[in-house]
């Protein structure tokens, strides 16, 4: 099969009605979506993801009106705030499922994640196709969340028709994922949106559970690993290259290391700013892991608002 990128929705609107399935972009990640009511689709974005049949996949729509009357069992008035404040934006919610969502998106479980992503080539696909799209991330499952078009070819050429050209993911990590079907909301995966701007908008307290394998499949352990060891770190405890031998790249957060040849380096902000640094950070990670280092460090964020985020994924891309 070749795999072509283009700009043209109607052509992937098109393979989508014939239960075949397109990457698209988003503001997160690229996903890999077929239509939720397709079987044939949703079955092969496991399979070409070779994606553990445990972890569920995210439904992509465009309104509220469509996940009332096509996804979500129950009227929530929640979705109503999370939309007024967040939608279109990264953050996903799980709710009670309608019978017609298949529980192989659900893997099994009663609850379907749900989000309307902002990106405006995707929002006119979900508009033209009509139907919700079922998508996790465009990437072989436990490795690195692509970013650019380019970054799905790498690594599914020849696997799926087409991918629909959306630029760079301008946020560039996955969605915050809330439960909203647990007596107390609760975070499953962290992201840009944060536990505080989620409590101001429910006006309800939220949890922030830590990696729950069940309930989140894909939020524990080492999910997001490149092939080259990761290694996390603290600039404090910066080990040296000496120590580390000089074949090491070194990913730091918004200044280079003096001891290391500048080729070696790449940072994920040189001004410092949080929302450059997830925008860059799986991207660096694949540069680097062409580069045939014998291992790549990568130094840990300011621990705050979107650093949360960003250090989540640095630790789970972590593989020592
Ligand atoms: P991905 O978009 O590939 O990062 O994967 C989507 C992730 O959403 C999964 O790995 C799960 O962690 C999460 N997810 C999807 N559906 C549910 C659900 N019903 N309950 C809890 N978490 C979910
Ligand atoms: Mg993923």
């Amino acid at each position: 099969m070749e795999t072509t990128i283009g700009s043209d929705i109607s052509k992937a609107s098109q393979l989508l009605a014939s239960d075949e399935i397109v990457a698209v972009p988003t503001e997160t990640v690229y996903g890999l979506a077929g239509s939720v009511f397709s079987q044939k689709a949703v079955a092969e974005i496991f399979k070409v993801k070779n994606r553990p049949e445990f972890d569920p996949l995210i439904v992509h729509t465009f309104n509220t009106d469509e996940i009332r009357s096509k996804i979500a069992l129950e009227n929530d008035p929640r979705i109503d705030l999370i939309e007024d404040r967040f939608w279109p934006g990264p953050i996903t919610i799980v709710v009670k499922k309608r019978p017609e969502i298949s529980e192989i998106i659900t893997a099994g479980l009663e609850t379907v994640a749900i989000r309307i992503p902002d990106h405006p080539v995707l929002l006119d696909l979900l508009k033209a196709f009509k139907d919700p799209l079922a998508a996790p991330s465009a990437n072989p499952f436990g490795y690195i969340s692509p970013t650019t078009a380019e970054h799905v070819k790498d690594q599914l050429d020849g696997l799926i028709p087409y991918i629909l050209e959306g630029g760079d993911c301008l946020v560039g990590i996955e969605s915050t994922i809330i439960d909203l079907s647990s007596p107390t909301v609760r975070i499953l995966r962290k992201g840009k949106i944060l536990q505080e701007e989620i409590e101001d908008c429910l006006k309800e307290s939220v949890e922030m559970v830590e990696y729950e394998t069940r309930s989140s499949p894909g939020s524990f352990g080492k999910h997001y690993s490149p092939g080259v060891p990761c290694r996390a770190f603290e600039r404090s405890q910066y080990p040296g290259i000496k120590k580390m031998g000089l074949n090491t790249g070194v990913i730091a957060f918004n200044q280079i290391f003096d001891d290391i040849p500048e080729e070696n380096q790449l940072l994920l902000s040189p001004s410092g700013d949080l929302g450059e640094a997830a925008h860059n950070l799986y991207a660096h990670l694949r540069e680097f892991d062409k580069e045939n280092f014998d291992r790549i460090l990568i130094e840990k964020v300011p621990n705050k608002g979107l650093g949360i985020a960003i250090n989540d994924r640095i630790d789970r891309a972590s593989t020592d």
